[in-house]
């Protein structure tokens, strides 16, 4: 009788152990599930007038790509003409002010593009966007008159900027970051994910593309070129890693008028949209407000400017060019890293 009771308990701690192990092994195999959740996540939004997708591997992917989009949305409500009461439109609204960090940053960027540009990048361009309608969408040709007007306001050379970053603007001169803005938001945004040990991550700011080191398997990222006829046939790929892809093209955002086509980069020197065979300018950089800023200058600077510059600043960026007579033209750095169905011409 003793020795059941005995047999009872020893079976019922054996059943008890047995049910506790299985379990166990389900937890674990839970976990397991909700780890391998979190070492990547993908978001896909709208911000800064323009569709972004942040993807981030490794742990805590997930409160990354939280943190990555906060940040965008922190810069965007600080820089957006389109806002009344974001920083750049109060400057704007007050004929100066107060520039934050960022802002301040922008400036800096800004006025080094200028210089080094001698013109061709100029952020006071904004009431000549204003004037073809590209700030409201209410897209038009302007009135000579009108463009002429808002072009007398155009020039970097006359917003001061103070030691303490008080920046005053001349009579009817506005400011608008559109030229680097994502790029320096990618810059930022690479920094916090850095910071919070992200090794690999891949940011799309409205085809801003922000690589953050490899691909998780250790190889390069391959970032496709897109084709401006909007066909599957890509410009051509790159592959690199920790680097900015950034394009600049007329196809982006224009208007049609008359069986005219205008877009919305614009010759500081005419008041008009760019016309000089270009149809995209593409620059690989580690730097992103760069990558993003060049693009445009480069744009506007035309095929023969671009090289000089870029011969003169060749370590710090590569750029692919596309031009309206079909050539395509890549500089020396990416001759091992770009591919192409193209005929691919090299800049030396
Ligand atoms: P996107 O923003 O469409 O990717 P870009 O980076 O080339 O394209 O920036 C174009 C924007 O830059 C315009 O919408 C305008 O806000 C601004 N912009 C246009 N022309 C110039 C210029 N010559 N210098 C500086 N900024 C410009
Ligand atoms: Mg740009």
């Amino acid at each position: 009788m003793r020795n059941k009771k005995v047999l009872i308990a020893l079976l019922s701690i054996g059943m008890l152990i047995a049910v506790i192990r299985i379990a166990m092994i389900f937890v674990n195999y839970e976990k397991e599930q909700n780890q391998k959740k979190e070492d990547y996540f993908k978001q896909n939004f709208f911000a800064m007038d323009t569709y972004m997708s942040v993807q981030v591997y490794g742990k805590n992917a997930q409160k990354n790509v939280e943190k990555a989009i906060a940040e965008i949305e922190r810069l965007d409500a600080l820089l957006s003409t389109g806002k009344e009461d974001s920083e750049v439109s109060q400057i704007n609204q007050n004929g100066g002010g107060k520039l934050s960090i960022d802002t301040g940053n922008l400036m800096d960027r800004a006025k080094y593009l200028y210089s080094e540009s001698d013109g061709a990048f100029d952020i006071s361009i904004y009431p000549v966007m204003k004037a073809w309608g590209f700030a409201d969408k209410d897209y038009h040709v302007p009135e000579e008159r009108v463009l002429r007007e808002a072009l007398s306001k155009v020039s970097m050379d006359r917003i001061r900027v103070s030691v303490d970053k008080e920046v005053t603007l001349p009579a009817g001169t506005e400011i608008d970051f559109g030229g680097i803005a994502k790029g320096y938001t990618a810059d930022r945004v690479a920094g916090i994910l850095k910071a919070n040990g992200v090794e690999s991550a891949m940011l799309d700011l409205g085809g801003n593309v922000q690589l953050i080191g490899k691909k998780p398997d250790g190889s390069d990222w391959k970032i496709a070129i897109q084709n401006p006829d909007g066909s599957d046939h890509y410009l051509g790929v790159v592959k690199t890693a920790d680097k900015a892809i950034v394009t600049s093209g007329g196809y982006e955002r224009n208007f049609t008028q008359d069986g005219v086509t205008y877009h919305h980069i614009i010759d500081p020197k005419t008041g008009y949209p760019v016309q000089n065979g270009l149809v995209s300018v593409t620059i690989v950089s580690a730097d992103g407000t760069m990558a993003d800023g060049l693009s445009t200058t480069l744009f506007v600077m035309g095929q023969e400017r671009a090289t000089e510059y870029w011969r003169q600043h060749s370590s710090e960026f590569d750029f692919v060019m596309y031009r309206e007579d079909g050539t395509l033209w890549i500089t020396s750095g990416l001759k091992d890293c770009f591919s192409s169905e193209f005929e691919i011409n090299e800049i030396e």
